[in-house]
C-alpha cells in the first residue's frame, strides 16, 4: 500500500466546502470516501465545529434542499404540493381545446399525451398547465389521484 495522506488539498477543500454547505459528518465522509471519525477529526484539527449555539437548521436545511434536486425530488415536491394544498383542485372536465404536437410543447401547455404515440392523430393537450405543474387542472388530478398510478403509465 502506497502512504498516501487522506487528507490531500482536494480533499480539504472538498471537507470545507461541505461543511459550509451544511452537510452532517457522515454524509461529508461519504462524499469524499473517508470514514466518519477521520472527518471529525479533521473538522476538530481545522477547528470548524457547529456548536450547540449555532446548530439552527436553517441553513442546513436549504443547502440539503438545493444539493438534492433531481427529477425524483421535483416528482415528490409536486406530489406534497398536490396532496398537501389545503384548497382541492376543482373538479373540471378535461376538455383539451388547445391540443398541440410534441413540437409545440412548452411550459405554458399540459403535456399530457392524447392518443397512441405514433398513431397519425396522437398529439397532446395543450391547455393551460396549472402553476408549477406539467398538467393543466383535470389531468393533474388524473395524474395524482391516489390509486391511479397505472391509469399514468398507459396515459391514454
Ligand atoms: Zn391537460
Amino acid at each position: 500500500m502506497l502512504n498516501v495522506p487522506t487528507w490531500t488539498t482536494d480533499r480539504v477543500e472538498l471537507l470545507k466546502n461541505h461543511f459550509e454547505a451544511g452537510l452532517t459528518c457522515r454524509e461529508i465522509a461519504a462524499s469524499i470516501g473517508v470514514s466518519r471519525n477521520a472527518v471529525i477529526g479533521k473538522l476538530a484539527r481545522l477547528q470548524l465545529t457547529r456548536g450547540p449555539a449555532r446548530a439552527e437548521p436553517r441553513p442546513t436545511k436549504a443547502a440539503r434542499e438545493r444539493s438534492r434536486k433531481s427529477i425524483p425530488r421535483l416528482q415528490y415536491k409536486i406530489l406534497q404540493a398536490v396532496y398537501e394544498n389545503a384548497e382541492p383542485l376543482p373538479e373540471v372536465a378535461i376538455t383539451s381545446e388547445r391540443r398541440c404536437s410534441l413540437f409545440e410543447l412548452s411550459n405554458q401547455r399540459c403535456r399530457w399525451p392524447i392518443g397512441t404515440p405514433g398513431a397519425e392523430d396522437f398529439c397532446f393537450c395543450g391547455d393551460t398547465p396549472v402553476e408549477g405543474m406539467p398538467y393543466c387542472t383535470g389531468h393533474t388530478r388524473l395524474a395524482y389521484r391516489p390509486g391511479s398510478r397505472q391509469r399514468v403509465a398507459r396515459a391514454y
